[in-house]
């Protein structure tokens, strides 16, 4: 386990953003987790997720990046903190299919699962059995979670997930390619890997039928692409990346995105909703 006193969030972050913690603890197992595990502790994966406060935040913060995992016939038992790469590159050379599409998805299980994370039709949750988690000093075991559009029963009602059980598949020949295929498109239509960001900014809009209108879509026929507010920017290859240009805060990223949901409320009439977690000291 280590510990960092009064370094700035903005070194834990995909986004390069975000003031000083007073204290940082990196847990890389779950009983390092578990030892750290406080309950107003805020508790993070690899911060490719999130956008962090300029002002800092008070309580004690967590990332949990580690742990094990193992494949046992058709199903992944892990720790959380594993980055989710490691089990979909596992899972495909076992020959079971079902994480595929998941392909290049940046950061850690626990994070996935809290936010439902999911790509090309295929959602995290869709393979979650069971979920062991923390809350309030005691141990959970949750059995077939709720999950919605990246959206999650830790996401509603809080508790730290600490390891899960997915039920994968056997594959059935092409899900190698398919990943393959999936992580060409993310190099074609993404920022390039060192690109400080959070992800896609908003997220898709859901209609009453249930398709989906593309947030990128909509931003794009307001004239998003490249316009910039400080050091944040959008991403000239695709209207739903904010990105930090070298030295954006926090309140850049969030007068963009407050100016981008205005210009898609004015045009459509419809609300975009942060898929970003913007993190506050409550
Ligand atoms: C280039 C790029 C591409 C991306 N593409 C996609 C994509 O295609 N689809 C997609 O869904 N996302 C995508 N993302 C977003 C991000 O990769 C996912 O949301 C990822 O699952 C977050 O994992 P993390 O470990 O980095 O979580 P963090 O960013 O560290 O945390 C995110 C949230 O999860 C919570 N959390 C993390 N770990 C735990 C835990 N153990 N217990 C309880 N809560 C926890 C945190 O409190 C926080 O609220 C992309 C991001 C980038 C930078």
């Amino acid at each position: 386990m280590k510990v960092f006193k009064d370094l700035p969030l903005r070194d834990f972050s995909r986004f390069r953003i975000g003031g000083p913690a007073r204290q940082i603890v990196l847990a890389e197992s779950r009983e390092e987790l578990l030892s750290a595990l406080e309950p107003s502790a805020l508790v993070f994966g690899e911060g490719t997720n999130v956008l962090f406060p300029d002002e800092g935040l008070e309580k004690k913060v967590i990332f949990f990046q580690g742990g094990e995992f193992h494949l046992d016939g058709q199903w992944v038992v892990s720790d959380a903190g594993v980055n989710l790469q490691a089990i979909v590159k596992g899972s495909l050379e076992q020959g079971l299919g079902g994480l595929e599409d998941l392909a290049g998805i940046p950061g850690t299980l626990g994070g996935a699962i809290y936010g439902n994370a999911g790509a090309f039709g295929t959602q995290i949750g869709d393979l979650v059995r069971e979920v062991e988690v923390w809350k309030e000093g005691r141990l959970l075991r949750l059995k077939s979670p709720w999950f919605g559009y990246r959206d999650s029963i830790f996401k509603r009602e809080g508790g730290v997930i600490l390891r899960a059980w997915l039920k994968l598949r056997r594959a059935k020949g092409r899900e190698k390619e398919i990943a393959e295929e999936r992580l060409r498109l993310r190099r074609e239509k993404h920022p390039p890997p060192q690109t400080p960001c959070a992800g896609s900014f908003f997220k898709n809009v859901v209609l009453p039928d249930g398709r989906k209108i593309p947030a990128g879509k909509l931003l794009e026929e307001v004239g998003a692409k490249g316009m910039r507010i400080g050091g944040a920017g959008v991403f000239p290859g695709h209207a739903n990346f904010i990105i930090n240009l070298g030295k954006a805060k926090a309140e850049d990223v969030l007068r963009l995105a407050n100016i981008l949901k205005e210009k898609v409320r004015e045009r459509f009439g419809i609300e975009l909703e942060e898929e970003v977690i913007v993190v506050r000291d409550p």
